[in-house]
Formats: C-alpha cells, sequence, structure tokens
C-alpha cells in the first residue's frame, strides 16, 4: 500500500519528532471523516462512508477498508460478514486534509444493495433512472467479459469464442487488426471506428482466454511513461515526449 500525501505545509518543523501525516487530517468534531472509495483498476467511484483514527489505523495495518458506522457507533471492516472486502492499494488525502480516499480492489459489490457500487442511480429531472457503469469503457467491457466467461450464457457471441478456444480467438484478433488497418486507409472514420470496436473487444476477449487482466496492462503501460524515447533511429522527427 503507498500513501499519497499532497504537498502539504509543514507547520511548525518539530526535529525531535517526525512528523506522522495522521496528524494532518482535520477529523470533524465527532473525530470522523469521510472517505471515498474507488476501484482503482476501473475508476468507478464505490462508496462513501466515515473512518476515525482508529479505523484508518487498523486498514493501514491490515490493508483492508475499515469505516466507521455512524448508526451502530462503531469500528466495522467492510466486507467482514459478506466477504466483499476492499484491498486499499492507496490511501490518497485532499488538499486540506479533511478528507480521504481509499484506492481499492473491490471483492464482489461494494454495496449492501448488492449493486456494485452505491452510485447505481441517476438523477435524470425528478425522477432517478439506473445510472450507467460508473469506471471506464475497458474496464466495463473486461467485467462483461468476465461475466459471459463465468456464466457462459447460450447464443452470446463471447461464450462461442471462449468454447471455440484460443486459436479461434488469435484468429479473430489477426482478421481484426487486419480489418482496422484497411479501414483506416480511407477517408471517412466511420468503418475504421467500427473495426477499432471489434478489435478492442477481441482482444479484451484473447486476455480473458490468457488470464491476463487488464490492470497488468495498465501497470506495464504505466512503467513505460517519462522513459527514454523508443522511437527506432531514422524514423521522422516526432513528438518524442511520448
Ligand atoms: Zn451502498
Amino acid at each position: 500500500m503507498t500513501i499519497y500525501i499532497p504537498t502539504l505545509r509543514p507547520r511548525i518543523p518539530n526535529i525531535f519528532r517526525p512528523m506522522d501525516w495522521l496528524d494532518e487530517l482535520r477529523f470533524d468534531s465527532a473525530g470522523l471523516i469521510p472517505v471515498v472509495a474507488q476501484e482503482r483498476a476501473s475508476g468507478e467511484v464505490l462508496m462513501l462512508a466515515y473512518a476515525n483514527r482508529e479505523a484508518l489505523q487498523s486498514t493501514l495495518d491490515s490493508g483492508l477498508a475499515h469505516y466507521y458506522s455512524r448508526s451502530r457507533g462503531s469500528l466495522w471492516q467492510k466486507g467482514e460478514t459478506s466477504g466483499n472486502v476492499q484491498h486499499v492499494e492507496e490511501v490518497r488525502l485532499d488538499c486540506d486534509g479533511d478528507a480521504l480516499l481509499y484506492l481499492v480492489r473491490q471483492e464482489g459489490p461494494a454495496c449492501h444493495t448488492l449493486e456494485r457500487s452505491c452510485f447505481f442511480r441517476a438523477a435524470d429531472a425528478r425522477e432517478l433512472v439506473p445510472a450507467g457503469h460508473g469506471g471506464d469503457m475497458l474496464s466495463r467491457l473486461e467485467q462483461i467479459v468476465r461475466e459471459r466467461d463465468e456464466t457462459r450464457p447460450e447464443g452470446s457471441y463471447t461464450t462461442y469464442l471462449l468454447e471455440k478456444g484460443l486459436d479461434k480467438i488469435l484468429k479473430k484478433v489477426g482478421e481484426e487488426a487486419t480489418e482496422v488497418v484497411i479501414a483506416a486507409k480511407n477517408q471517412e472514420n466511420a468503418e475504421l471506428r467500427s473495426e477499432a470496436a471489434d478489435l478492442l473487444f477481441h482482444l479484451v476477449v484473447l486476455l480473458r482466454a490468457r488470464g491476463l487482466p487488464l490492470a497488468q496492462v495498465w501497470k506495464e503501460l504505466d512503467t513505460r511513461f517519462g522513459k527514454a524515447s523508443r522511437i527506432p533511429a531514422g524514423s521522422p522527427a516526432v513528438d518524442r515526449a511520448t
């Protein structure tokens, strides 16, 4: 777990005692601080709850999200009874230290209603309507493919691909990649848009078939930021920052 702390202005430097970032937190008059939990891989916001100092300490010690229940007046570990625990991978403080962000890997649904996120309702004028997935599109696609793989619904194209096996999926990835190349030679982008969507879909199915989570692909990309350019020698001069 890493702790990310925004640039904090040390109050008065104290050479006798190392500054503890917990001391920078501004708990409210009841000793609580709001905590937003966000799924790290997809960016989806899962829930809002409160922590006191003890809950925060338990989170830091165990790596599992702990909160303080205002209604029960007690410390609780998320998923203690349901098993839907939150693995806290990073803790962030906001600019003025009066709110926290847990970046988590959520097991099962985060909400007690068994919805993935507590924010599953959207306000539409004066009505509430079901909210769509709050994470990024590829994570959403990965989730749908995972569900199809686990349940293998009949008539689903994903089920068909997974049951045909790796060679069939590889053939499709190859075909779709070629179709992207051909479509990109057209003036209009309509075909490219459609072929790019096909390629991404088949790539996500391939990753699922090989058991490689998208999160690991993101991690790989992340290690490349800020590295020296890998543009081969002799390439035309382009923006070398990326
Ligand atoms: Zn909820």
